[in-house]
């Protein structure tokens, strides 16, 4: 896994984030004046999260543009950080949050919404936590953290795919979605597998961000 922030000079706040040949780029704006005006909300902020796949990021070649799936992963990475930055700090006011996946192995949403979490924190907005963010999931009889796209798409043994996200420090989870079949017993496993992995995400994501606060302090 590699972490970094303020890696986008023309954003207020940045971040990447890679585990293992996942990739996500996340630039933040903000807080400023909310627009289009009708989404303005008078007693707190409003996050709008934009996520796209570059073309490159995949073999096929991804398809230019926002499709259902983009919009969706848009929402849920939305939801998340509505949850972690305190949003009633700023009324009358837009964050806007734009992620791209610059390589794509499975797992990309948990990549941008832990991107996403640390190019906030980066932007100096107000948070309860960051969010460390995972995929974990069911392959045969094994219960995994950070499946691969081939890992994924593994039908013969019926795959199972859990994104996950965690505000370690409050104990709270963020995001959580499943696609194929669980037992309830093992969706709790794959909870345990996913906060222990969200707390090796959590110490690099403190780590690159002291690092950067650091540097600055010195120049
Ligand atoms: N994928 C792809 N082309 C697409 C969309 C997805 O090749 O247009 C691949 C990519 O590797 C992605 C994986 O399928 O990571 C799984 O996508 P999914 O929708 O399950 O979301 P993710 O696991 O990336 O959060």
């Amino acid at each position: 896994m590699e972490a970094e922030t303020g890696i986008i000079e023309n954003a207020n706040g940045s971040a990447r984030f890679k585990i293992g040949k996942t990739e996500a780029i996340a630039a933040v704006y903000g807080p400023s004046e909310v627009k289009p005006k009708h989404l303005e909300k008078v007693d707190r902020g409003i996050i709008l999260c934009k996520y796209d796949m570059m073309p490159f990021s995949v073999p096929d070649r991804a398809k230019p543009g926002i499709d259902r799936r983009d919009m969706e992963i848009g929402e849920v990475i939305t939801n998340a950080l509505n949850r972690a930055v305190l949003l009633e700090e700023m009324p009358r006011s837009m964050i806007a949050v734009n992620v791209y996946v610059s390589q794509a192995d499975a797992g990309t949403r948990c990549a941008s919404l832990t991107a996403a979490s640390m190019a906030c924190a980066d932007a100096g907005l107000p948070m309860r936590d960051l969010v460390a963010s995972v995929a974990g999931g069911k392959i045969g009889d094994s219960i995994c953290l950070d499946l691969t796209k081939e890992e994924e798409d593994f039908h013969e043994a019926a795959a199972t795919d859990v994104p996950m996200g965690f505000l370690p420090s409050k104990n709270e989870i963020v995001l959580l979605q499943l696609d194929g079949k669980v037992t309830r017993e093992d969706l709790r496993k794959i909870i345990e597998i996913g906060k222990m992995g969200a707390a090796r995400i959590y110490e690099l994501e403190k780590k690159a961000l002291k690092r950067r606060f650091l540097n600055e302090s010195k120049t």
